[in-house]
């Protein structure tokens, strides 16, 4: 029987009544790597996400309720790059011992040297993201997502290798899914002129998408969603914004949209939409993680293609 998770934030039950055996319990620690994870394994695994989507993962501490689910899965999927910093305290307090999948594992990291804006200032600090540190937000370059899903598919067979086969499968034909995708996006972000592929937004998450697809990126806060800028760092951002063709501005779904509204405000931008990076979608075409990216790409594209006066 499944231990009642009705109290779990999000959670997919897999119901496959031909399926005698008892389904993979699998706890990720946000939405993006669930619904990576739901691709691959999927009737055969029960997901549980610790973060729900359209939260935000850099503000949240696990509940008692969390410990108890996680002490009973069967495989553990976080990010790393230091993203999930209460970890470490969850697993010693749910006394955790299954299968830990560290999602990133072998990507090139960017650190936080490689994504200072164009006055050399690194905003990158508070709340454990310190200059030099490495940027955790890797998933939002497809190259590197497809390496998370080859870390999933290969944690799912170390865990289940009675069902190897089917993980394999479902992985081949998502990777195939996630590879289309990234050259759509870079077709897309390509169509952009080269001065206009700015990306301003309210948390530095845009770093490997800027990496990825050829844009520069200005944000006002660092990594993390927790650090609010300075004045100074504003008045210098504002200035960035002036001497660069920016066209537009965008909003994120898991960071404080105060400082974008200042930013349209005392630059008379406009505001182009909601950008999702750390978090999916409850619902609506966001709510998958190559739903979200598609998203990210066609609102970019919308908004930085409009012309500069
Ligand atoms: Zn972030």
């Amino acid at each position: 029987m499944h231990k009642s998770s009705a109290l779990a934030l999000f959670l997919v039950l897999s119901l496959n009544m031909a399926q005698a055996a008892e389904p993979l319990r699998v706890v990720t620690s946000f939405s993006i790597l669930a619904d990576m994870t739901r691709q691959v394994g999927g009737e055969q695994v029960e997901i549980t996400s610790l973060v729900a989507p359209d939260s935000d993962i850099h503000a949240f501490s696990p509940s008692p309720t969390q410990a108890r689910t996680l002490s009973q899965a069967d495989v553990l999927i976080f990010n790393g790059l230091q993203l999930e910093g209460w970890l470490t305290r969850l697993i010693e307090a749910s006394d955790y011992d299954g299968v830990r999948v560290t999602a990133s594992d072998g990507i090139s990291a960017l650190t936080g040297d490689a994504r200072q804006d164009d006055h050399g200032h690194d905003h990158g600090h508070g709340n454990g993201h310190d200059q030099g540190e490495a940027d955790p937000h890797a998933w939002l370059d497809v190259g590197r997502a497809q390496q998370y899903v080859v870390n999933i598919r290969d944690g799912l067979i170390e865990a289940d290798p009675d069902n190897a086969k089917r993980y394999r499968d479902n992985a081949e034909r998502y990777l195939d899914e996630l590879e289309t995708l990234d050259q759509d996006i870079r077709t897309s972000m390509a169509a952009i002129p080269e001065e206009q592929r700015v990306v301003v937004t309210g948390h530095l998450a845009f770093g490997y998408f800027a990496d990825a697809y050829a844009l520069r990126l200005l944000s006002p806060a660092g990594l993390s969603t927790a650090s609010a800028p300075s004045a100074a760092e504003m008045a210098r951002l504002i200035d960035v914004i002036r001497d660069n063709q920016v066209p537009a501005l965008f909003l994120e779904n898991n960071a404080n949209p105060g400082i974008i509204h200042q930013l349209a405000e005392e630059t008379g931008l406009p505001i182009a939409g909601t950008l999702y990076s750390g978090a999916l979608a409850n619902e609506g075409d966001a709510s998958t993680y190559a739903g979200m990216m598609r998203h990210n790409a066609a609102l970019l594209h919308e908004g930085l293609t409009t012309t500069v006066e």
